[in-house]
């Protein structure tokens, strides 16, 4: 039987009106159908999430602040859902709970893992699903990472013998029973593991837009979306901005092979974007996405010879590592070197690198420029086209863009180039005109 795990964001569940839409889409799949929810998200753009009021209600208690009123406000929101829906459940006491031990034994985890806990208890009850609780199925080792084997093998034995559920998002728990999140918008990470749990034949994650764009709205004007996605693309793109679902949610679904498909529970209509093992429509376009990161530096290191010294960028890379400086890009000449930084990092130790690479290094020139954006043009199309980088740049000097760095990842499905700030919206306009339009 086919096995389907949906996942719902915050948007999709943030009132009543969504838990029906949400409810019309589950009862249209066919199938084995394992639901994870999101705590109740944003109604308009100047509401407030549910996760964010329990993380306010745990930072007042834990400072002996009144957190009465804010709680309030989080009954009301499940008041609504409740009501409208005509779901028995005993909110009041659930609330109490919560208050009970915002009082006696505030835990961050605990209170903010809450907003899952109950949406997923009213959606159970909405949809005569069981409710999964993950903190009896998903379990984190004593540093905060996963622990898989045991994860996998719980939730699977839980899921095996029902034919459909809700579990929570967000939350599990260590060995010793306490709770624990994952980092925010972790319920797509708990969606993921439970697809590869049952390995289902699809992990659907629905959201509040029709699946991933092609670039940045905020940049270029309605940029087409992506109808499919290998996983290794979407890696470069959401590591370069481009966000969908949280950034860790490809693993442990990748690793199985599961596809993703994200939807939009407004448009349950629209086909989404789906991401795949291999992108087999790559051949017709060369490029699949364009995405940015601002706040790099370069620092380029002249020093003749330097090609003759072994050992040379182990120590430069060195110098950065031990003051917790991430590069990105290290382009080499024949005499120079120069390596992208992240600048915050760069900023609050400049004087002691800078020291410690004339020291160590003893370089000819050392040239520090900051206020660069990095752009990654990402597509496994590429590496079977000609032409692709001279499209790239041509677009790029006709629209008049100084080009600061090349770099084509190994993988030669990316190019990244590095501009100054004040080009990044004229290259990315350039660049999707060129590919997209
Ligand atoms: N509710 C949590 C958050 O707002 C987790 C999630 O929505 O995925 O971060």
């Amino acid at each position: 039987m086919k096995k389907t795990v949906l996942k719902f964001g915050g948007s999709s569940l943030a009132d009543s009106g969504q838990f029906k839409k949400v409810r019309d889409i589950i009862l249209s799949e066919d199938g084995k159908t394992y639901v994870v929810v999101s705590a109740p998200g944003k109604r308009s753009p100047s509401d407030t999430k549910v996760t964010d009021m329990l993380y306010s209600a745990y930072d007042a208690a834990s400072r002996g602040r009144n957190y009465s009123e804010i709680l309030e406000n989080i009954r009301r929101r499940y008041l609504e859902i409740v009501t409208a829906l005509e779901i028995s459940f005993d909110l009041d006491k659930e609330i109490s709970e919560i208050a009970k031990r915002l009082e006696t034994d505030p835990q961050v985890d605990y209170v903010v893992s809450r907003g899952e806990y109950l949406n997923a208890r009213i959606f159970s009850a909405f949809l005569g699903f069981e409710f999964v609780e993950p903190a009896e199925c998903v379990f984190f080792n004593a540093d905060g990472t996963l622990n898989q084997d045991r994860t996998y093998s719980e939730l699977n034995k839980k899921l095996e013998n029902l034919d459909h559920a809700v579990i929570a998002g967000f939350y599990g728990a260590f060995e010793d029973g306490r709770i624990h999140t994952f980092s925010r918008g972790g319920s797509d990470i708990s969606g993921s593991i439970a697809a590869r749990a049952v390995n289902a034949d699809v992990y659907e994650n629905w959201t509040d837009v029709s699946g991933m764009l092609s670039a940045d709205p905020r940049i270029v004007k309605n940029p087409k979306s992506i109808e499919t996605i290998s996983y290794r693309e979407l890696r470069e793109l959401s590591y370069m901005g481009a966000s969908v679902m949280h950034e860790e949610a490809v693993f442990p679904v990748r690793a199985a092979g599961i596809p993703i498909n994200i939807r939009n529970t407004n448009r349950p209509e629209d086909r989404g974007t789906w991401i795949v093992s291999h992108n087999s429509t790559a051949g017709s376009s060369a490029v699949t996405g364009i995405a940015g990161k601002k706040g790099f530096s370069t620092l380029l290191i002249e020093k003749a010879m330097m090609n003759n010294e072994v050992g040379f960028v182990a120590k430069l890379l060195n110098i950065f590592a031990s003051r917790g400086v991430s590069v990105e890009h290290i382009p080499t000449g024949i005499d120079t070197i120069t390596a992208v930084v992240d600048s915050d990092g760069f900023k609050r130790s400049k004087s002691e690198i800078l020291d410690e690479i004339k020291e160590q290094l003893n370089p000819d020139t050392v040239i520090v420029e900051s206020g660069l954006v990095l752009i990654a043009v990402v597509g496994v199309g590429m590496v079977y086209k000609k032409g692709v980088s001279a499209t790239l740049f041509t677009a790029l000097a006709d629209a008049d863009v100084n080009v600061r760095m090349i770099d084509q990842g190994s993988s030669e499905m990316n190019i990244i180039i590095a501009v100054d700030d004040s080009d990044y919206g004229k290259a990315v306009n350039a660049i999707y005109s060129a590919f997209f339009a």
